[in-house]
C-alpha cells in the first residue's frame, strides 16, 4: 500500500516522554479526505493511553482526537468535502457500517468493533495501528469526518471532537431540559463543555468540584451554584434534589456521596473512570429507584448536530494554546489537575 512519511509526536513505552517520530500515513484511496492538521486537543485520554493506565496500549502510540484542519485532498468518490473545507475527526476513523448499532448511527458500539482515531488495529493496512492527530496530516473516510461551523474559533473548537461530544451525548440521551437541577464533577476538559452545554439547554447546572477556587470560573462558564464536594455540610443540603449528574472524575472513586445527592428515578452518568470503582451500597440506588449509567463519546450523526448546536449558539472550549513542543509539560499538568480547561496544540509548531 502506497504511504507517505509524516511527522508526529508519540510514546515508544508507557514510562517515556512523547518525543518526535515518523510515521505512515495511506494515499488517498476513493472514499478518504486527506486533512492538514492546524490544531488538536489534548483529552486525558490521550495521557491514559501513552501511559497504559487501561492495558492494551500497543507502542508507539500518537495520541490525539480533538482534531481540526483543512481538506488538501479528496478522493474521487467523495461527495461532502472539497479542498479547503475547515473539517474535524474525532475519536472514531471507521467503523463496520453494516450492524444494528451502526444503522442505528451509533457506531462508537460498532458490534465487529469502531476503529478508534488512536491505537486501534488499522482496516486499511493490515498489521499495523491507527496513529492520533499529534501530527501534520490524516487521512480518513469521509463518513467520520465533521463540518467545523466557519463562525466558530478554529483552535477552540478542536476539543468538541471528545470533550465536546462525550458530554453533549448523554445531556441528550437522558434529555436534560429546562430547569432540570444538572450536576456535572470535575471541572476539567469534559466538565466545562458539561457546564457550559446543561447551560445553554436552561438547566439549573450545579459544579460539583474537589478544588473550590475553581468556582468563580464555573460560574462564568455557565454554573448557578457551586458545591464542593470535600465540604459535608454543603453536600448535605444538596442531598436528594438533582435531576441529572454527569460525572467525570477520570478515576476509581467513592460513589456514595454522589449517589445520595440524586433525587427519587434520576441518574448518573459515568464518562470518566474506566476502571474500579469503589464499592457502593445498594440501598443507596434502592431505596429511591436510582440509576448509574456510562456513556461512550457519540455516534457521528449526533456530533455533527453537537457541532451545528455549537456553531448556532457560539459555544467553543476555554483552551490553552501550546506547542507540540510543550506537549510533556501539558501532560503532567493535566494529571495534576491544573490546566483551564483544555491545552490545543498549534500544529504549526510541528510543520
Ligand atoms: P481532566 O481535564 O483531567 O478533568 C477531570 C476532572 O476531574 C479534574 O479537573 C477534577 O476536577 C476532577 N478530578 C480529578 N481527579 C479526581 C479525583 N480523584 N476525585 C474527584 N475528582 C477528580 O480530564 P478530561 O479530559 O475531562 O477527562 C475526564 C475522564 O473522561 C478521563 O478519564 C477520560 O479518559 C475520560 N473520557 C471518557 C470519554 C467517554 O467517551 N466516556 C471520552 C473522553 C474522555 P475538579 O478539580 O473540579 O474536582
Ligand atoms: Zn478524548
Amino acid at each position: 500500500m502506497a504511504t507517505t512519511t509524516i511527522k508526529a509526536y508519540g510514546v515508544t513505552a508507557a514510562t517515556e516522554d512523547l518525543k518526535p517520530l515518523a510515521i505512515q500515513r495511506r494515499a488517498v484511496e476513493a472514499d478518504d479526505v486527506k486533512i492538514d492538521i492546524t490544531y488538536c486537543g489534548v483529552c486525558h485520554s490521550d495521557i491514559h493511553t501513552a501511559r497504559d493506565d487501561w492495558k492494551g496500549s500497543t507502542y508507539p502510540v500518537v495520541p490525539g482526537h480533538e482534531i481540526i484542519g483543512r481538506v488538501t485532498e479528496v478522493g474521487n468518490g467523495v461527495n461532502n468535502y472539497k479542498v479547503g473545507d475547515l473539517v474535524g475527526v474525532g475519536c472514531m476513523v471507521d467503523s463496520c457500517q453494516t450492524c444494528s448499532s451502526c444503522e442505528q448511527d451509533l457506531e462508537q458500539f460498532c458490534e465487529k468493533g469502531a476503529t478508534f482515531t488512536y491505537n486501534s488495529p488499522d482496516k486499511h493496512n493490515e498489521g499495523a495501528q491507527t496513529y492520533g492527530g499529534y501530527a501534520t496530516s490524516v487521512v480518513v473516510d469521509e463518513k467520520f469526518v465533521l463540518r467545523i461551523p466557519e463562525n466558530l474559533d478554529e483552535a477552540a473548537t478542536a476539543p468538541l471532537l471528545c470533550a465536546g461530544i462525550t458530554t453533549w451525548s448523554p445531556l441528550s440521551h437522558w434529555k436534560v431540559k429546562k430547569g432540570d437541577k444538572v450536576g456535572v464533577i470535575g471541572l476539567g476538559g469534559l466538565g466545562h463543555m458539561g457546564v457550559k452545554f446543561a447551560h445553554a439547554l436552561g438547566a439549573h447546572v450545579v459544579m460539583i468540584t474537589t478544588s473550590p477556587e475553581k468556582g468563580k470560573d464555573a460560574k462564568r462558564l455557565g454554573a448557578d451554584e457551586v458545591l464542593v464536594s470535600k465540604d459535608a455540610d454543603d453536600m448535605k443540603k444538596h442531598q436528594g434534589s438533582f435531576d441529572f449528574i454527569l460525572n467525570t472524575i477520570p478515576v476509581g472513586h467513592e460513589m456514595d456521596p454522589y449517589l445520595g445527592l440524586l433525587k427519587i428515578d434520576a441518574t448518573m452518568v459515568l464518562v470518566g473512570a474506566v476502571e474500579p470503582l469503589k464499592p457502593f451500597h445498594g440501598g443507596g440506588l434502592i431505596g429511591g429507584r436510582k440509576r448509574i449509567a456510562g456513556s461512550l463519546i457519540g455516534g457521528i450523526k449526533e456530533t455533527q448536530e453537537m457541532l451545528d448546536f455549537c456553531g448556532k449558539h457560539n459555544i467553543t472550549s476555554d483552551i490553552e494554546l501550546i506547542d507540540m513542543q510543550d506537549i510533556n509539560t501539558a501532560f503532567e499538568r493535566v494529571t495534576a489537575n491544573d490546566v483551564k480547561y483544555r491545552f490545543v496544540i498549534d500544529m504549526k509548531s510541528l510543520k
